[in-house]
């Protein structure tokens, strides 16, 4: 579904993506561990055409090819395929990021309607059935500062799901919750992957990549410094580094 290879990223003079490889078969969980400032956002950025890439390739969906160097040179797609693309592809902030003059139910047929084209009568169905999976079909007249964080994240993933994104990433998506709402967020992802949503998720609950995970990248320094199942990359890592990082979040 996924397949990166060579990818580098600079921000000025400064390298952020140093060569990552990665590779996410469809319906597979890989979740993206490492320190602060190590390029995970920059990466699912990057997946999600919401940064240049210096050079590499990205494909989603192997049809779907993000960026591809050949030759030496970088073979950018055009504004339409990348608006494509994108629809493919749903991405799960920190900062939940819901429009915050509409209500719940409106954020949720904004895009299906928008990008897709869908009737506003089938993205209201389909948008109910999104609100359903993730447990809040009594609040989908509710406004989000009316919901905690915890019930607003679970309406911005409701959101992703409504465009029924091939790929699905999430960046950190309980790092701004209180803790004890950490959990029912956890519970939706969970759900989702045992249906068999693609998806890549930049997380720092290593209990929930335990899991879920069906491959663990540690990233450091802009590079994949080591990958795997969970049960080597968590429990029986190879490098010091690794060992170190997991010390320090666990
Ligand atoms: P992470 O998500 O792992 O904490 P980021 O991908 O956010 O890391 O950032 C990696 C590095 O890139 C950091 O040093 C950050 O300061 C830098 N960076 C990220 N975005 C930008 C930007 N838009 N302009 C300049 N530097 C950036
Ligand atoms: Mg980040």
């Amino acid at each position: 579904m996924l397949r990166i290879s060579g990818l580098h990223k600079s921000f000025g003079a400064t390298p952020v993506l140093r060569g990552v490889d990665l590779a996410v078969r469809q319906g597979e969980v890989t979740c993206v561990i490492g320190p602060s400032g190590s390029g995970k956002s920059t990466l699912l950025r990057c997946i999600n055409h919401l940064e240049k890439v210096d050079a590499g390739s990205i494909e989603v969906d192997g049809g779907l090819i993000g960026y591809r160097e050949s030759a030496g040179r970088l073979h950018e797609l055009g504004d339409r395929a990348i608006a494509r693309q994108r629809a493919g592809i749903g991405m799960v902030f920190q900062s939940f990021n819901l429009f915050g003059h509409l209500t719940v139910l409106e954020n949720l047929i904004e895009a299906p309607v928008g990008v897709l084209g869908l009737s506003k009568k089938d993205a209201l169905v389909r948008a109910r059935e999104k609100l359903r999976r993730v447990g809040l079909a009594d609040r989908e007249d509710a406004y989000p500062r009316q919901l905690s964080g915890g019930q607003q994240q679970r309406i911005a993933i409701a959101r992703a799901l409504a465009m029924e994104p091939k790929l699905l990433l999430f960046d950190e998506p309980t790092s701004a919750l209180d803790p004890e709402l950490v959990g029912e967020v956890l519970a939706v992802m969970r759900d989702l992957a045992a249906a068999g949503q693609t998806m890549v998720v930049v997380t720092h609950e290593i209990g929930f990549a335990r899991e879920v995970a069906d491959t663990v990248v540690f990233l450091d320094g802009g590079e994949v410094l080591e990958t795997g199942p969970p049960g080597k990359v968590l429990d029986n890592p190879e490098l010091t580094r690794t060992r170190d990082f997991l010390q320090r979040v666990l």
